[in-house]
């Protein structure tokens, strides 16, 4: 086999950034004669996605980007940072997010090499996207990444919840898949707790957990589980803030159970005021009244169509509702902010004491064994923002240096709609016109291998 050298590492191509979760092992050919080639007259274009839904998209990757901006400059700052680093090296990640090349080891390497950085086509999607950089995974407080998380996470969902209804598939020799219908319910349960402008968030984040693990700990609860034959859990904790209110913390369940009907709504209710005045919440006379209406919300039976019913917006899917935090407006009543819309709205002293009170919590939380009842392999975030490229060709390889520059004058936005409106040809003259000297990686002379990986 004849490897040609290119200034593109082959390892790049045959490992990792073509490298997709479902085939791992599949050999992705060689690349020949990479330089020698006719370019070719742009990418395919398919008529799948609405002009509209594409420039929704491209406005959500510039709001995510002048997000991060203004959390780097105004959040993240020197003195934020200087004060609360030690004890949260993490954050350092999200002001390098995006901006030098990760370092990957491929397969057989002992030693970890710089990844290209390369600008990918994704067919599927139909979407352009930067790949080979170092993100930092962060799914609470980067805007560039938690969306991307957030997304695959929800999809997750999704398949957890169709398996459960389902039931277990049979196979069969000729390529069918039947389902044995022993399927389960997934019920979903709302609690949300008592607050006041000025409780402090970090007292507000801890009490709410606190109030759901002395609930757990009930033995009305345990017993209630037992007879709804709970298979597990999915819990999301979601937040907003509001100028009249402070933090509104709240946590979305999904119950996977035999019979969700089993639970006794009134009784719960009862028992969460309880856990909540225990976990040190004050409830008066009005809070009490307050909690009986809203403390708690069940849906015993919970499709996507009941979901989009109960919020009345026709819009937010069940698995969006669970874990769409970053890209969810909240609703206008009294104006309340999702986490990343105080960025927007110039609050990052409140982003700043948001951060600072949730940096010990989890977003999402299956419980133990769940993922493997439903089938689904555990990833970590890290994991899932490395896979992002997965299925998607390469299209141009990019310097560090003009990585960097494209970066100081804004224009990785620009560049990505260039390639998703006018194609390769289009982002050619674009890097041309800017003074790039991009590495382009010709279509024709990427030749797919499908053979078995020899040995
Ligand atoms: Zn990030």
């Amino acid at each position: 086999m004849e490897i040609y050298q290119s200034p593109v590492s082959n390892s790049d191509y045959f490992g990792q950034n073509l490298g997709s979760a479902s085939s791992p092992a599949k050999p992705l050919g060689i690349i020949t004669d990479l330089a020698a080639a006719p370019i070719t007259s742009g990418l395919r274009r398919s008529q799948k996605l609405s002009q509209a839904q594409k420039s929704n998209r491209q406005q959500n990757r510039r709001l995510a980007k002048k997000r991060h901006r203004i959390l780097v400059e105004k959040v993240l700052t020197k003195e934020f940072l200087g004060e609360y680093l030690k004890a949260h090296p993490s954050w350092r990640r999200i002001v390098d997010c995006g901006k030098y090349a990760a370092f990957v080891k491929s397969k057989g390497e002992n030693k970890a090499h710089q990844a290209n950085i390369t600008v990918f086509w994704n067919e599927e999607h139909e979407r352009a996207h930067v790949g080979g950089l170092a993100m930092c995974a962060n799914v609470k407080y980067c805007p560039e990444c938690a969306p991307k998380i957030q997304a695959r996470r929800g999809a997750e969902i999704v398949q957890a919840v169709d398996f459960a209804y389902k039931g277990e598939p049979l196979y069969y020799e000729n390529g069918e898949v039947a389902y044995y219908g022993k399927g389960k319910l997934v019920g979903m349960l709302t609690l949300t707790h008592p607050h006041k402008r000025d409780d402090a968030m970090s007292f507000l984040v801890k009490a709410h957990s606190l109030a759901l693990s002395k609930l757990k700990k009930v033995r009305w609860w345990q017993k209630t589980k037992k007879d709804m034959g709970v298979v597990g859990t999915i819990t999301a904790f979601e937040d907003t803030w509001g100028e009249a209110n402070g933090l509104h913390r709240h946590t979305h369940t999904l119950i996977f159970a035999e019979d969700t009907s089993k639970l006794d709504v009134e009784r719960l209710r009862q028992e969460w005021i309880k856990a909540c005045k225990r976990a040190g919440f004050t409830i008066d006379a009005e809070t009490h009244k307050n909690m009986e209406q809203h403390g708690v919300d069940w849906v015993p039976c919970c499709h996507a169509s009941d979901y989009l019913q109960k919020l009345g917006a026709g819009y937010w899917g069940l698995e969006r509702e669970l874990t769409a935090g970053a890209a969810k407006k909240a609703r206008s009543v009294g104006k309340r902010y999702t986490p990343f819309e105080l960025l927007d709205a110039g609050k990052y002293k409140i982003f700043q004491e948001y951060m600072l009170a949730t940096a010990d919590t989890v977003q999402l939380r299956w419980s133990k064994g769940l993922k493997a009842w439903a089938g689904i392999g555990e990833k970590t975030d890290k994991e899932i923002a490395d896979e992002m490229q997965e299925h998607s060709e390469p299209v141009a390889v990019v310097r560090p240096d003009e990585w960097l520059q494209i970066r100081r004058k804004d224009l990785e936005c620009v560049m990505l709609e260039v390639l998703e409106d006018c194609g390769v040809d289009g982002l050619k003259a674009w890097a041309l016109g800017n003074g790039f000297n991009f590495y382009f990686v010709d279509k024709q002379s990427l030749h797919i291998d499908d053979s078995p990986p020899d040995g």
